[in-house]
């Protein structure tokens, strides 16, 4: 045990996977996120009639630590198998994907892992945190909803990704601003689209190829989702690029019109979400950073490579390295 208190910035899945290794060890753990739900980008977002996870479509596991969190996952029925038939599209033609691999999804949304992980902790929503102070030996945060926060630290935390965590800590340590600055993360113009019959379409997911998408999915043929018939197309990452300075309407436009030749039909609803900080530019093998004079410390995906797994296991190891790091041992 120890009477030590870390704050942590961001409840996405590396923040809390962070935050679960430190409770573990006896920790006192505070987590703060400026969205209004836990999650980041493995995000659901739902309408009037119809759902649709925006954000990561599914993952998967391949570390024996992340196999076993998502054992148990599937034992307390937040996550499942995704039985997806997945195609190559290409030059206009689908064509099967000759080696599946298993993909995961959250049940019954990409929300779930995260909302279970969180159960129990002290997490603080709509709280987005601008700067942080060193009173004495302690850190204090201060966010743009409440202003300067009552608690105190002896370590802080960034689970947000590398631009977002420049902006709080390049005033107090040089190191981890430099880390950050070294990683390029891409964007993705997304869109969700709902139609109220099935589409013809004899697939539930296509790696596109040759297109201003990459990726497009029937969302109702994950397990557990209602039956309403959304899709997400995901643009790739040189177009999102391009066109990030795009207004939301006119990327709308493209986006649906470019739909509309893969899928022969009009959607009747649609969202249109622009994703700045989706993926890594390029792999990363830090898995985490730490200033250990300045008692601050950075994990997320984009410390190893920008996926679900990666993600966990960043907040994973960065809460084992803390636990040696701060408890001494006998
Ligand atoms: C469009 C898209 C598709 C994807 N597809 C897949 C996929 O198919 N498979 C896969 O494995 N991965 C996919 N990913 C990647 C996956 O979603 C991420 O790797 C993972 O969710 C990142 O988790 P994280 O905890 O590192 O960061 P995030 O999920 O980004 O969490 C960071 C959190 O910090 C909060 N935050 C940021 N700044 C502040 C601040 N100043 N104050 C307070 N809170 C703050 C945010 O609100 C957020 O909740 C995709 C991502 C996107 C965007």
């Amino acid at each position: 045990m120890t009477n030590k208190k870390i704050g942590i910035i961001g409840a996405g899945i590396a923040g809390l996977s962070c935050a679960k290794q430190l409770l573990n060890a006896g920790f006192e753990v505070q987590i703060f996120d400026k969205s209004r739900g836990v999650g980041g980008r493995m995000s659901h977002r739902v309408f009037d009639q119809w759902h649709a996870d925006h954000g990561a479509q599914y993952f998967t596991a391949t570390h024996p630590q992340f196999v076993e969190e998502l054992q148990e996952w599937i034992l307390h029925g937040v996550a499942q198998e995704w039985h997806a038939k997945i195609v190559n599209f290409c030059d206009g033609q689908f064509s099967e994907k000759k080696h599946q691999i298993k993909r995961y999804v959250g049940v019954p949304a990409m929300t779930a892992p995260a909302k279970f992980l969180a159960k129990n902790m002290s997490v603080f929503l709509s709280q987005t945190i601008t700067e942080i102070r060193k009173n004495q030996k302690k850190w204090q945060l201060v966010s743009e909803e409440s202003g300067v926060l009552t608690d105190e630290f002896d370590y802080l935390v960034f689970a947000i990704p590398p631009i977002q965590a420049k902006k709080i800590i390049s005033q107090q340590s040089d190191s981890l601003s430099l880390i950050c600055e070294q990683a390029n993360m891409l964007p993705c113009w997304t869109l969700l689209a709902y139609f109220k019959e099935p589409l013809g379409l004899d697939f539930d997911a296509a790696l596109v190829q040759d297109n201003i998408f990459s990726w497009i999915a029937r969302d109702n043929s994950k397990p557990s989702r209602v039956n309403s018939h959304a899709w997400v197309a995901q643009a790739n990452p040189d177009w999102s690029l391009k066109q990030i300075n795009l207004n939301k309407l006119e990327a709308e436009k493209i986006l649906l019109q470019e739909f509309e030749k893969i899928s022969g039909v009009a959607s009747d609803f649609n969202q249109i979400q622009l994703w700045r900080y989706a993926k890594l530019e390029t792999p990363n093998t830090q898995n985490f950073a730490i200033d250990e004079n300045m008692q601050l410390a950075l994990c997320g995906d984009w410390l190893r490579n920008s996926k679900v797994e990666d993600a966990w296991l960043s907040g994973y190891f960065l809460g084992n390295k803390l636990k040696k790091t701060l408890i001494p041992s006998d």
